[in-house]
């Protein structure tokens, strides 16, 4: 090992350590943008580490593609909302899986024609069985995650169809095709050198299909859980690229990414109070945003106006604020920071209340509340606060519906049932600001909404709040 080897295995062991400390600094809100400068200070130097590698022969085609992926990288960053971030996540997964299959192909076309000539001249394996294995969980898992996102991002941006797309002997078909794929790795395993090449390409095409066919079945509401597996699936790519290049710094930053995209995903599910499987194979949720379920009588619910709510929140000492999926949407975040302040004003303590679950990813809620410049302080988790809606006075539901629904405790029938939710009911009043009666991801119906001690004020949360600064503002104290 020359000077040279000897520094960039330095800079990868540098990068390897700037990596797990960004994952470290990611798992909490006052350590996250510090976490993601140290994850990017570790990219910088693996990728600079990478350059100056003797292999490395002429640089053109990388800096074009330097230039192209970096233009194309900042313009969709700058001009991708929020809310559209689970979209943007997918599509990245999905180049990330189409570069480490090209990779894996492009290594096997080389090794192939080495193995020929080495079987030519009768010496020993030009393929060895483990860069054969490496190179078939690569092209595999890197084609499926193409596939897989691709589908993802269609189901998200509503091209193709949120609902479950499920048929007779579904599952079964796709673990044969599963096991099948397995069956045809196993043999190039045992036979790297002579196993026919269109072994390989038949596992490419495999995990092309079954990225579409595993992704079809699954609600377009569970697709945050599907992209983090996605993400993982990709990682674990990404260190079988590593085992095949002999690259210890993919091996390392894949075998980090597939872990942390599993555990996630695991973590996801577990706080909706659901399988894996049963978000894998359930077929969960209908489609985001359908009415109520109809078929018995309207129920009641207190309609009330925005005077009416001012006139609760100016009256109340204790307020909590329960954000979900639909402040994101209206992007209320920075109208419910200014409502705060002005209640503070007048002496209301305002807490936050963050579900694990709320919005669309994890952290949706803590990232918004963040930009708007809401204290860490005045955010609590579940545990932390669910003892405090009994003792509170008023509760602002803005665009919340699954997180706060009570059903969840007590209908075992409900999809949502033995999900974790807030004990909103439990306050002396609840506003719940929405646009209409519809329900949420789950499309279950909320009984928080017909309870006597709930108003709802029906209308986008960011206008509905706009309007409720300026009553409390103007209105009388308590
Ligand atoms: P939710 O149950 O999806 O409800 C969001 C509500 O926001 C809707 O009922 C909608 O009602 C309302 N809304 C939409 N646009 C609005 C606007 N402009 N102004 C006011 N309201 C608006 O959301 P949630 O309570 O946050 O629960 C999250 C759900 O997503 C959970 O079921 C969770 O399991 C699931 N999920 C979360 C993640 C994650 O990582 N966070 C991942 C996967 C799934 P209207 O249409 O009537 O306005």
């Amino acid at each position: 090992m020359d000077i040279r080897d000897q520094l960039i295995a330095l800079a990868y062991l540098a990068s390897s350590i700037l990596f797990i400390s960004c994952l470290r600094g990611l798992s909490s809100p006052e350590q996250g943008k510090r976490g993601v400068y140290l994850g990017e200070l570790g990219m910088l130097i693996a990728v600079v580490a990478t350059l100056v590698k003797k292999e490395i022969i002429s640089y053109e085609w990388i800096v074009a593609g330097l230039l192209l992926g970096s233009l194309i990288g900042t313009a969709i960053s700058l001009k991708i909302p929020m809310t559209k971030m689970p979209e943007r996540i997918a599509f990245s997964h999905a180049f990330g899986g189409l570069a480490t299959a090209l990779v894996g192909v492009t290594e096997f076309h080389k090794l192939r024609d080495l193995a020929t000539v080495a079987t030519t001249a009768s010496t020993e394996h030009a393929m060895s069985r483990l860069t054969m294995g490496a190179l078939g969980f690569e092209v595999f898992l890197g084609s499926l995650t193409f596939t897989g996102s691709i589908m993802a991002f269609g189901k998200l941006q509503g091209v193709i169809t949120g609902a479950p797309v499920t048929w007779k002997g579904q599952n079964l078909m796709n673990i044969g095709a599963f096991f099948g794929t397995l069956a045809l790795l196993g043999y190039q395993v045992v036979y790297p050198d002579t196993a026919p090449q269109w072994m390989f390409f038949t596992m490419c095409g495999s995990g092309l299909a079954l990225g579409i066919l595993a992704v079809l079945p699954i609600g377009g509401a569970d697709m945050p859980v599907v992209i983090s597996l996605l993400n993982s699936y990709a990682g674990l790519a990404a260190c079988a690229t590593g085992f095949a290049l002999k690259s210890n710094i993919l091996i390392i930053s894949g075998a980090l990414d597939g872990s942390s995209g599993f555990l996630l995903s695991m973590m996801m599910s577990k706080a909706m109070n659901r399988s894996f499987s049963n978000v894998l194979f359930g077929a969960f949720g209908v489609a985001e945003g359908t009415a109520a379920p109809t078929g018995g009588p309207a129920k009641a619910y207190n309609e009330a106006t925005v005077e009416d709510a001012a006139a609760v929140l100016a009256a109340s000492q204790s307020v909590i604020v329960v954000p979900g999926y639909g402040m994101a949407v209206s992007q209320a975040q920075h109208a419910v920071r200014d409502l705060a302040a002005a209640l503070e004003k007048r002496g209301t303590e305002v807490k936050y209340a963050i579900h694990p679950v709320a919005g669309r990813m994890p952290g949706h809620m803590n990232v918004l509340l963040a930009e708007a410049n809401v204290p860490y302080d005045a955010l609590f988790d579940l545990d932390m606060i669910n003892d405090d809606f009994s003792r509170t006075d008023a509760v602002l539901v803005v665009g919340a519906n699954d997180v706060v629904n009570p059903g969840a405790k007590t209908d075992t029938k409900s999809p949502i049932y033995g999900m974790p939710v807030f004990n909103v009911e439990q306050a002396r009043s609840v506003i719940v600001l929405k646009r209409s009666m519809n329900t949420g991801f789950s499309g279950v119906e909320n009984e928080l909404f017909f309870l006597s001690n709930t108003m709802m004020v029906l209308g986008d949360a960011k206008k509905t709040i706009i309007s409720l600064v300026n009553e409390v503002k103007g209105g009388g104290g308590h």
